[in-house]
């Protein structure tokens, strides 16, 4: 045996107590020790002991007792929610959100900052500033900034470590994003996702999913792109770019898109698509316009509505098809428009797809709003929150 053998083995099992510690504390909280070590397997002693390390560096706090058990109820642990800070980003065409919320995913703060300029970099360089400025802010906190979920309207690939190419982004194709960010940041963790990824995210965490295994969150806005959450994982595919659905073919022969094949959906079940049904424009009809019309009645939008859902549910029959999924949440812009598209949407599927495929499926509109897609960004940060804590706590004094 290798003299470091047991030496190591120590190091990895005391990580490895702990991260079953925190990921129980993480998933139950507030919860006594028994309970984590019966949940865990792992032994009292064990237990007490990565708690009173994490107490000890600040991490998680005692909140007193359950007051259910006889003799001396236990106390129970919780998270210190205030231990650090999540940031997400929601990068769109024309102005970015930043949302920062506490460890837990609570909302402290956000801002909208709009985008002057196409180009990659000055964007990348005010978020650079905006980031300094709340690490600077929060320093006081044991764990400070703990990461930070950027998400982009475009692909990024994952294998190159670039943004892929988009019709509405072009200047920023092939920009290596990550790379420049860690050049400012060396030391924090940056997540990077495109939309329709961390709306399903944000909707398994923070929306009306949370209790869903199986999901797929479609991005509907000027493009269509699907996000497919499957027992706790994104699927993401070879590079990072699963989910171009809007890119399927429909219409053989159909409208020309800006990717250069025929018939995509998105062609057809967009709100780019909405506004040629009308034959408008958005500045001669702000989005905000069709919605309250359709609330009111309006019949040209009922119609052009109905069509509009009609192309979406052809869309969803083939999602249905390809994912087998329990809920389908459609996100973005379209989100707005509510019952009006979700009716249109069920007829299409009830004449395209057999009963009993139907059966338990919930589609519904995210009502997460304007700031679903950032705490999207926040779920990927504290998705490695323990290995953030895991380390604080392995630091030497
Ligand atoms: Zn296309």
């Amino acid at each position: 045996m290798n003299a470091k053998g047991p030496i190591g083995n120590f190091d990895l099992v005391k990580k490895i107590n702990m991260e079953h510690t925190i990921g129980t504390i993480l998933r139950y909280r507030p919860i006594s020790r028994a309970k984590i070590a019966a949940i865990t397997g792992l032994n009292k002693m064990t237990v007490s002991s990565c708690v009173d390390l994490f107490l000890q560096k600040g991490l998680v706090v005692e909140l007193g007792t359950t007051g259910t058990s006889r003799g001396r109820p236990p106390t129970l642990v919780d998270l210190n929610e205030q231990a650090g800070i999540c940031v997400g980003i929601d990068i769109e065409v024309n102005q970015f959100t930043v949302l920062v919320t506490d460890i837990s995913g609570k909302k402290l703060d956000s801002r909208i900052y709009t985008m002057s300029c196409s180009e990659p970099q000055p964007v990348v360089d005010a978020i650079g500033r905006l980031l300094a400025e709340l690490k600077h802010a929060h320093a006081h906190r044991v764990l400070g900034l703990v990461g930070v979920g950027i998400v982009i309207p475009i692909y990024y690939n994952t294998q190159a470590n670039v943004v892929e190419y988009s019709a509405n982004l072009k200047a920023w194709t092939d920009f290596p994003l990550l790379g420049s960010l860690e050049k400012q940041f060396p030391d924090l963790p940056f997540y990077i996702n495109p939309t329709p990824y961390a709306g399903a995210m944000g909707e398994v965490q923070f929306g009306r999913a949370r209790t869903a295994n199986h999901l797929v969150y479609v991005s509907s806005s000027w493009g269509l792109s699907v996000g497919v959450y499957n027992d706790g994982e994104l699927f993401t595919g070879t590079s990072g770019t699963a989910g171009r659905l809007g890119h399927s073919t429909i219409h053989m022969n159909g409208k020309k898109c800006s990717c250069g094949n025929r018939g995509c959906w998105e062609m057809y079940a967009s709100v780019k698509a909405l506004y040629d049904m009308l034959d408008t424009t958005q500045p001669q009809l702000p989005f905000a316009d069709i919605v309250s019309g359709l609330q009111q009645g309006d019949t040209r939008f009922i119609a052009a509505v109905s069509e509009l859902g009609h192309y979406q549910g052809i869309g969803l029959a083939n999602v249905l098809n390809a994912y087998n999924p329990r809920i389908i949440c459609i996100g973005g812009l379209l989100a707005l428009l509510g019952e009006p598209l979700l009716s249109a949407i069920w007829k299409t599927l009830h004449d395209m797809v057999p009963e009993r495929f139907l059966q338990h499926l919930e589609i519904y509109c995210s009502d997460l709003g304007e700031l679903g897609v950032a705490h999207g960004g926040v779920s990927m940060a504290i998705r490695h929150l323990p290995s953030a804590v895991i380390a604080y706590s392995l630091q030497e004094e």
